[in-house]
């Protein structure tokens, strides 16, 4: 795939998971990528080493996205290395914590809304002075969002609060010419859902899907790199389903 050529990408949240498979699928399809990291800096920059290998453009850009001056931080950086022409967002970045309702405290609540709902949000509005017409933006929601997946009521909070947002945002900048979409992923084999190491954790995914395997990044990695192609030109405004037909 080359659709991607000539365009200029940040993925937040790249130095593993879904985050480090969309960076390297929007690589493949031809687009120079930042790969951003907080605490894993030696992953993301082996990301960066991968890409170059493969002949594709690429840098490492670390900001920690909980503190409120961090979305601002990480769009300073993006602007000193592609200038005035950011052409694709991915705002993969996440945190989630299995607790419930009894046990979660103040400081897991906005900790889980400052990383996944207030950075997005305040990267959009950084970045907006370079992101030009036709450029894409993707979010990350989650199944967690639309079905009830284990004790993650406010972590599924914050991507109700996604599906929200890309409505809102894909109607006042689609007149600028930019598209903004979500995926929505039901269980992958990230850091994330560590519970799929185990067999308990493998039935409980398998249960509740119809496609009969655990995802893998790269599943929803391609999935974002079409959504932030001109390929899905036409699409704006929606939460896309990436989840192997889960909770159906
Ligand atoms: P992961 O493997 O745990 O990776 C999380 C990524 O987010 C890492 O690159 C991490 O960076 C970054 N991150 C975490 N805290 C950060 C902070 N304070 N500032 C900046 N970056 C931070 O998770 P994943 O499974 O790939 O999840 C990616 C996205 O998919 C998340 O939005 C998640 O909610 C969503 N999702 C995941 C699943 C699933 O089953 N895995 C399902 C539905 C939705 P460092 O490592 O560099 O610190």
């Amino acid at each position: 795939m080359t659709n991607c050529n000539g365009k200029t990408a940040l993925v937040t949240g790249a130095s593993r998971g879904i985050g480090r498979a969309a960076a390297l699928a929007l690589s493949e399809a031809g687009a120079q990528v930042l790969v951003h990291y907080s605490q894993g800096k030696a992953e993301a920059e082996a990301a960066v080493r991968q890409i170059r290998t493969a002949g594709g453009r690429a840098e490492a850009v670390g900001a920690d996205l909980s503190t409120a001056d961090g979305p601002g931080r990480l769009a300073e950086r993006v602007h000193e290395i592609v200038g005035e022409r950011l052409d694709i967002l991915v705002a993969n970045a996440g945190v989630a914590k299995a607790v419930s309702i009894e046990e979660t405290t103040v400081e897991d609540f906005d900790r889980l809304f400052a990383v996944n709902v207030r950075a997005p949000f305040f990267l959009v509005q950084h970045l907006l002075p370079i992101l030009q017409e036709g450029s894409s933006i993707v979010l990350v929601s989650s199944l967690a969002a639309r079905a009830s997946v284990g004790t993650l009521s406010a972590y599924a909070a914050t991507k109700g609060a996604i599906d929200t947002l890309v409505k809102h945002f894909a109607s006042a900048l689609g007149p600028r010419g930019i598209r903004i979409n979500a995926v929505a992923p039901g269980v992958v084999r990230t850091d994330m859902s560590s519970f799929t190491k185990t067999d308990a954790g493998r039935d409980f995914a398998l249960g509740i899907q119809s496609l009969k395997r655990l995802a893998e990044p790269d599943d929803i990695g391609d999935v974002i790199a079409f959504l932030a192609s001109d390929r899905a030109r036409w699409v704006t405004g929606g939460t896309i389903q990436v989840d192997g037909g889960s909770k159906l």
